[in-house]
């Protein structure tokens, strides 16, 4: 049997997002009060956590990928402290906008190399994003998408939230009819 994740972006849906710039330290790395009990909420069902995120700050030399992996794991040892699980993946995509690589979003590749490493049914499982790549990578990639964020986009995603506060509800109802 296959098995269902939520995949994750991770500014402005795990952590804030620092509007023009990069997180490139942990000091930067807020996390959302919200995260803990939602990914709890979901590990309980026994679908996978997983994240892809862009990270182009890389790429563009503003922080090494040491700084990355800084970040990440101070974003897991937080995750683990509040709730008492992480991330069970991290998948990053440093390259820059203008290679159009597969991997980046709004490209599909992160997902679906996810998907395959961790043998999962992309039709019963969801992206969570605040931008239309996420969604647009989600549509890409065959999986539900959910869309948080105030801004109007083009993409039509499957779920629409204005912002994290409802967010537990919507995962609570949609694992119920998810089956
Ligand atoms: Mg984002």
């Amino acid at each position: 049997m296959k098995n269902k994740a939520f995949f994750f972006d991770r500014d402005g849906i795990v952590n804030k997002r620092i509007i023009d710039a990069y997180v490139t330290k942990p000091e930067e790395f807020i996390l959302f009060d919200e995260i803990p009990k939602i990914l709890k909420l979901i590990h309980s069902n026994s679908y996978k956590l997983i994240l892809v995120t862009n990270q182009q700050g890389v790429g563009k030399k503003l922080m090494t990928l040491e700084d990355l992996n800084l970040v990440h794991n101070y974003m897991q040892d937080l995750l683990i402290e509040k709730c008492g699980i992480a991330f069970e993946e991290i998948n990053f995509c440093t390259d820059l906008k203008e290679t159009n690589s597969f991997r980046r979003k709004p490209n599909p590749g992160m997902i679906l190399e996810s998907a395959e490493k961790n043998n999962i049914d992309l039709k019963k499982s969801f992206i969570i994003g605040d931008s239309e790549s996420d969604i647009l990578a989600g549509k890409l990639a065959g999986v539900k998408t959910i869309y948080i964020s105030s801004e109007p986009i083009n993409t039509m995603p499957d779920y629409k939230l204005e912002d994290i506060s409802k967010l537990y509800e919507l995962i609570e109802n949609l694992i119920k009819v998810n089956q």
